[in-house]
């Protein structure tokens, strides 16, 4: 089966500080150029590398990816079927304080409410119109709304599904596995030794309004443990929030595994359970080794340390 090709990034050695970042996993059917996704994901990991402590290289890293206006997360967000903007974030830090957010409109920086709620609540996931008025009274800077790439696209395509009016429902299915990807995460490691994991989206094109994936969701879209390493992941996000690959992947670390088989390893299960075409994930090591893997089509990447700075789109070997 073609799509279950994996490809392999890495492993690279960016030593303490450090950033991995990635612009999502996919088919890239995208509207952004790959030399605009490229720079966006090599901006970023320069906006993280530089920050004070591991939260703050996180979050700082996924708001450049929000803002790049290129990716699928803030600004850049794809649209549900009915044309609207509807955003998952989350982050997790490496002593398990962890918060994120589902199905979001109001925030332009949805990774910000994640962090908020994060540091100052009980809470772990808050959703939907409770979620936005916690951000409008935080103070949150509000979301423009949607793109004109994406409007574009999304009638675009919406066009193309209504003229097939009477196969709607395996049409559906199909363009659902065709669009998703682009989402952007992010694993730091601080010059303390600090780490912390996170995730951004606007989900998966076309998707039901009110559908949450697992960018919010610890275990799932990331996952960092305090002196072991840390993950993000993109894909399906109904595959990853059943198989919890960072999980997985951060485990083969604590069982000394390295890091690019670790990475390898978790990609092969996925596939193994769920088929291809549906995973890519980034992992970072508290050594500050770096890789990536993925069983689609392509994926950008950058990383950012002390001893290396790079960044490129990878693409499935053929
Ligand atoms: N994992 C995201 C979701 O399912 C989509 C993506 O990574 O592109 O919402």
């Amino acid at each position: 089966m073609a799509g279950a090709r994996l490809t392999l990034w890495g492993p690279f050695r960016l030593g303490r500080p450090a950033v991995i970042v990635h612009g999502g996993a996919g088919g890239w059917r995208g509207v952004s150029s790959l030399e605009e996704v490229e720079a966006a994901v090599q901006e970023a990991v320069r906006r993280g590398v530089v920050g004070r402590d591991a939260r703050n290289m996180l979050v700082e890293a996924i708001v450049a990816l929000e803002d790049s206006g290129v990716l699928n997360a803030g600004i850049g967000s794809v649209l549900t079927i009915d044309g609207r903007v509807e955003m998952d974030a989350g982050l997790m830090m490496d002593d398990l304080t962890a918060g994120g957010v589902g199905a979001v409109t109001y925030p332009r920086n949805p990774i910000r409410l994640a962090e908020w709620i994060a540091f100052n609540t009980p809470h772990v996931l808050l959703v939907a119109s409770a979620a936005d008025r916690l951000a409008e009274r935080l103070g949150l800077e509000r979301h423009p709304g949607p793109s004109s790439r994406a409007l574009e696209r999304w009638r675009r395509v919406m066009e193309k599904l209504q003229a097939g009016a009477e196969d709607l429902p395996r049409r559906y299915v199909e363009l659902y596995r065709l669009y998703y990807g682009d989402t952007v995460g992010a694993v730091v490691l601080d010059k303390e030794g600090r780490m912390a994991a996170g995730a951004s989206t606007g989900g998966v094109a076309f998707k039901h309004p009110g559908r949450v994936g697992d960018s919010p969701v610890p275990g799932a879209g990331f996952y960092v443990e305090r002196g072991v390493g840390g993950c993000s992941a993109t894909g399906i996000g109904e595959t990853i929030l059943i198989g919890r690959p960072c999980l997985y992947a951060v485990e083969l670390l604590k069982a000394g595994v390295p890091v690019e088989e670790a990475a390898r390893a978790a990609v092969a299960r996925h596939t193994r359970l769920f088929g291809g075409d549906n995973l890519g994930l980034i992992l970072l090591d508290a050594e500050g080794n770096a890789a990536a893997a993925m069983n689609t089509e392509a994926m950008p990447v950058a990383a950012a340390g002390s001893e290396h700075e790079l960044a490129t789109v990878m693409k499935r070997q053929s």
